[in-house]
């Protein structure tokens, strides 16, 4: 929805949709780079920013296209109408800026469809149990997009983004990244949890725990892009998926290492319940052997985070006697994910050897059943991300599938 060209060639497309016998509701979101712009004149007036006004000020950008849409639907004969997210019904609790989503009403979306209009809501935003606007947060129309398929019931929610769906690696780092075809909810959720940009975490999450089947596509070229469903809905898992469906990097964290703390009960509780006091989202975290009663904890936190988590730290050091903290913001998490990994042993030995012979350290080490994550320094990012894409059979060709067992 970038400029009026864009917005002309959406409406093109709803209108072909909607021709095809569809009931069509689509989430906009903001003009191009305008939300950005908006937090920008923000900073422009003041650094004290209220959560209230952020959000006034931010579902402006929505409001703009969530109209102008509607117009560029009008000049092609199709009738539409627009809403705000206030006046469909998306309730969301009272935290500005990242707001949940309570339920969805969706009563005056249902209305228009049966009247035969096409709906266009403004994503991102919705209305408060407080009756105050709020924002769900950065990318959060991915997440209106899929609650109110989720309420209307509809078939597929289709997200339109700037890349033409969900690949095995960044292919600005690995130009040989595939497309995946198809994705399991839980793979997506790793993925997007771990620094995936293409779907926002929260619409992950409420696609499966409403069973909502997401094709992610280009707006550009309307090519099949990249199923996210549930695993039985697409037949089930088979002996030739492959084991990992891509490698994920992330240099948004710093790290903070608390050296020659003493190991004792309740030091780590006085750390980590002063930061999470503080809403600061701590990842990957590290404790090591003590040594004479002293230990080193070492975990990341967002760079965005770092400033107020650095004052904490400094802070609880001292009240718990240790000796230094330091902090590295040159590191980078790189990840590997898929879901075969449960039937699969292995794979995070093998990802520790390609990393050794590509003369990477690793810093710090965390797994869940479908992922393995390590921390490295940001300049062995991209040789990383690529061994890993290589070692594993992702470049385009075949992918690593998963060793047939011993026929008895
Ligand atoms: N316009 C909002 C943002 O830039 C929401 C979205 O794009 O999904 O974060
Ligand atoms: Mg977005």
């Amino acid at each position: 929805m970038a400029d009026p060209d864009r917005i002309k060639a959406v409406a093109d497309h709803v209108a072909f949709t909607r021709n095809h016998g569809n009931d069509v509701v689509v989430v906009v979101s903001a003009m191009g780079k305008s939300t950005d712009n908006l937090i920008s004149l923000a900073n422009a007036v003041s650094g004290i920013q209220p959560g209230r006004e952020m959000d006034m000020l931010l579902t402006a950008g929505e409001r703009i296209s969530m109209s102008l849409l509607c117009i560029a639907l009008a000049g092609i004969g199709i009738d539409a109408v627009s809403f705000t997210g206030s006046q469909v019904g998306i309730i969301t609790d009272t935290v500005h800026t990242k707001a949940k989503i309570l339920e969805v009403k969706g009563d005056r979306v249902r209305d228009a469809l049966a009247a035969g209009k096409v709906v266009v809501v403004a994503g991102f935003q919705g209305v408060s149990t407080d009756s105050e606007v709020t924002t769900l947060g950065r990318g959060g129309s991915d997440t209106t997009a899929v609650a109110l398929a989720a309420a209307l019931d509809a078939d597929v929610c289709e997200i339109y983004t700037d890349v033409t769906g969900v690949f095995t690696a960044d292919p600005r780092i690995v130009p040989q990244a595939r497309k995946l075809a198809r994705l399991q909810f839980e793979e997506m959720l790793e993925m997007a949890g771990v620094g995936s940009k293409v779907l926002a975490l929260r619409s992950v999450e409420f696609a499966r725990n409403h069973n909502v089947p997401i094709h992610v596509r280009s707006s550009f070229t309307w090519e099949h892009g990249t199923w996210v469903a549930n695993e039985a809905s697409e037949g089930g898992a088979t002996m030739e998926d492959p084991v990992i469906s891509g490698v994920v990097q992330d240099a948004s964290e710093s790290k903070v290492t608390v050296i020659a703390v003493p190991d004792r009960p309740g030091i780590s509780a006085a750390l980590f319940e002063n930061l999470a006091n503080a809403n600061i989202n701590v990842d990957m975290i590290v404790q090591n052997t003590s040594k004479d009663g002293l230990t080193d904890i070492s975990f990341t936190v967002p760079k965005a985070d770092m400033r107020a988590a650095e004052d904490i730290v400094a802070r609880v050091a001292v009240e718990i006697g240790a000796q230094a903290v330091t902090h590295d913001a040159d590191i980078a998490k790189v990840s590997l994910v898929g879901a075969g990994m449960k039937t699969s042993p292995g794979i995070a030995a093998r990802m520790f050897r390609v990393l050794a012979d590509n003369n990477v350290n690793i810093h710090m080490i965390s797994t869940s059943t479908i992922r393995v994550s390590v921390v490295v320094s940001l300049s062995d990012m991209e040789t990383a991300v690529r061994a890993l894409h290589t070692a594993f059979g992702l470049d385009s060709g075949t992918a690593y599938s998963a060793p047939l067992p011993e026929r008895k």
